[in-house]
């Protein structure tokens, strides 16, 4: 047997580590690297203090449709396919580059709470970049923005209006965000268009008359 080349190993423990700190599963490193269960079980103790969790992987491609995580996987895959195509990244290493970007986008406006769970989960991120592949996905381009979203393969593209544009009538109202409204409102933070989140907690503004109105509240942590 051909022994391993120990660069190769050093790189791909590398990759691993930064995996495991943005969050990715056991089964998402086993699929990026040749390391064994049981090496990549230790390191991952080693990274995050605590035993990987067990379980499935989350398989669904409908998840991808629903207005909040289709807005944050098409800001996703748009910085991934930049990163892939147009940087030195490449494949595992343009994830993690698009993934750590997608992170800092998403995190921006929300000072109420900058480390939340993000919407869209590194090894959900690393799924949408396989359905992909794989042809289960494909982007759709809107009418209106002309912005390209994630849709299911072969739907069609003809008079596709994205969720930003055509937000659900009760887009953005659940009670954690009713209640992180309500707490942005109180320290009056600058970050956030507070005439919109007034008008939100009021429980007024079903469709925000301006565009940039509509982004506020259809994509709080994006706003
Ligand atoms: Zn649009």
């Amino acid at each position: 047997m051909a022994s391993k080349s120990v660069a190769k190993e050093a790189s791909e423990i590398f990759l691993a580590s930064e995996m495991i700190k943005l969050g990715a599963r056991l089964q998402v490193l086993q699929a990026e690297t040749s390391l064994s269960y049981d090496r990549l079980a230790r390191l991952y103790r080693e990274v995050k203090g605590c035993s990987p969790p067990k379980g499935m992987l989350p398989f669904s491609v409908d998840w991808f449709m629903t207005w909040l995580p289709n807005i944050h996987s098409s800001v996703f895959h748009s910085i991934y396919q930049f990163m892939d195509t147009r940087s030195p990244a490449k494949k595992s290493q343009a994830l993690v580059e698009a993934y750590r970007l997608y992170l800092e986008q998403a995190s921006t406006g929300r000072a109420d709470e900058p480390f939340g769970e993000p919407v869209l989960s590194f090894t959900r991120a690393w799924m949408l970049v396989r359905f992909f592949d794989s042809s289960m996905l494909q982007l759709s381009y809107c009418e209106r923005c002309k912005g390209g979203f994630v849709a299911h393969a072969h739907d069609p593209q003809k008079g596709f209006i994205c969720a930003i544009c055509r937000p659900p009538p009760r887009a953005g109202k659940t009670r954690a965000h009713a209640a992180a409204c309500k707490k942005a409102v109180a320290s009056a933070s600058p970050l956030i268009d507070i005439e919109v989140v007034a008008q939100l907690v009021a429980g007024k503004s079903r469709r925000p008359a301006k565009v940039t109105a509509v982004h506020a509240m259809a994509v709080p942590s994006l706003a």
